[in-house]
């Protein structure tokens, strides 16, 4: 497989979601938590700055792209409503129930990590959520999927599901050194 894209310059994030919404500090700690991966292995890459739009992209269209995508990774056209949001990496807090993914468009310096509904299973479980943003912003940074349930990048065709990062703790999960050697060799030290 083809390594996939990098980032050229500093993904702007996007949070795209509703005031109060309580994800909006979990993409804060996402970005943190990626940020401290790039820092520990000497990669300059840094997400960020990070800003909040309110609005949505309509459930329909995310639905759409989730059937499309998850476990394809199938290239998809950019629907209007992405391209209308402002930054490269979009975090689109939605309010609908759709398998969580993230797609990229490398040609157009975006991506699109979309997160379902934090009150419908199993993001309403502790520690979910903050899990799921993170690993899809670690696929917007070029990471696919392993097949160890205790990691942050498990997923299909894998049998681990979101609800593994179920935790009365609130904790990230870690990533494998093979995928930050990855990382390391797709945004080299300079
Ligand atoms: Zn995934």
């Amino acid at each position: 497989m083809a390594q996939p894209a990098t980032w050229s310059k500093p993904p702007v994030v996007t949070i795209l979601g509703h005031e109060g919404d309580p994800r909006i500090a979990l993409v804060h700690e996402a970005v943190d938590y990626w940020n401290g991966i790039f820092a520990e292995i000497g990669s300059p890459l840094r997400l960020g700055p990070v800003r909040f739009t309110p609005g949505e992209i309509p459930v329909d269209t995310l639905r759409g792209l989730s059937e499309r995508i998850v476990g394809i990774g199938r290239l998809v056209p950019m629907p209007a409503s992405v391209a209308a949001v402002p930054g490269n990496l979009i975090v689109a807090l939605s309010d609908g129930d759709f398998i969580s993914f993230a797609t990229r468009w490398p040609g157009e310096e975006k991506a699109l990590a979309a997160i379902k509904s934090h009150l419908a299973m199993p993001l309403s479980l502790p520690n979910v959520a903050r899990n799921v943003i993170a690993h899809e912003i670690g696929h917007a940074i070029g990471l696919r999927h392993n097949s160890d349930p205790a990691l942050l990048m498990c997923g299909r065709p894998a049998p681990c599901r979101p609800s593994a990062f179920q935790s009365d703790t609130p904790r990230m999960f870690p990533l494998t050194a093979g995928e930050k050697q990855q990382l390391r060799s797709m945004y080299p030290p300079l």
